[in-house]
């Protein structure tokens, strides 16, 4: 089974679809983490992009390594966020990662998050879930975590906003069949709860 979680940055994504996964005994994928690592390895070694993407050896987990190196800080620097939502826009790019993680999610059960897992990744997802939050308190949040001032937060997170909404292939948009969740003034615990009630339904 498929449970696919969506949404724009700062939703608190992360943390809830790894709360559920856990949960739920599912196995957790954060497909922005591949956007992120192949992000990083252009930079450090230039383009085309694509070509990362299609090569790349990215083991995902609580640590996130490229080619073995352990990359979990440095794929999530202000610099790194803007490369992925920029190269993000390239179709060769997104049909290799997302062959990618359809490969991955081709046997067991799975919590995956992104921005199109419900439209274009797994359109059969059993349970698909487009979390959101105001702009003003996903920026806070993340300023939280990473330690940046929020406001700073808030203009990349605008930018970033705009990139994925507007982008030609496969924009930042919730399924048809998917739950619009708001968290705004929800703690996590809630919305897991929300969520694995909703899975736990799906699958009977
Ligand atoms: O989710 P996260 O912020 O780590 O993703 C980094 C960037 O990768 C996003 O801003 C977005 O542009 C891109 N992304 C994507 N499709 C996904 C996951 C991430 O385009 N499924």
């Amino acid at each position: 089974m498929v449970v696919a979680i969506d949404g724009p940055a700062g939703a608190g994504k992360s943390t809830v679809a790894r709360a559920s996964a856990e949960a739920l005994g599912f196995t957790y994928l954060d497909s922005g983490a591949m956007y992120r690592a192949t992000a990083l390895a252009f930079l450090e070694r230039g383009g085309p992009a694509a070509d990362r993407a299609r090569e790349l050896d990215i083991e995902l987990g609580r640590r996130v390594r490229v080619e073995g190196r352990d990359v979990t800080e440095a794929i999530r620097t202000p610099e790194a966020s803007e490369t992925a939502s920029r190269i993000a826009t390239d179709p060769e790019v997104r049909h290799a990662l997302v062959d990618r993680q359809r490969e991955l999610m081709s046997s067991g059960d799975w919590v995956a998050e992104g921005r199109d897992i419900g439209t274009v990744v797994a359109p059969d997802a059993a349970l698909k879930v487009f979390l959101t939050a105001s702009p003003e308190e996903r920026a806070r949040r993340r300023a939280a975590e990473i330690g940046v001032d929020p406001e700073t937060v808030l203009m990349d997170q605008t930018l970033r906003d705009e990139q994925d909404r507007s982008r030609e292939h496969s924009p930042l948009r919730a399924a048809d069949d998917a739950v619009d969740l708001d968290t705004t003034g929800l703690d996590v615990d809630q919305v897991v709860e929300r969520i694995v009630a909703l899975a736990r339904d799906r699958s009977e």
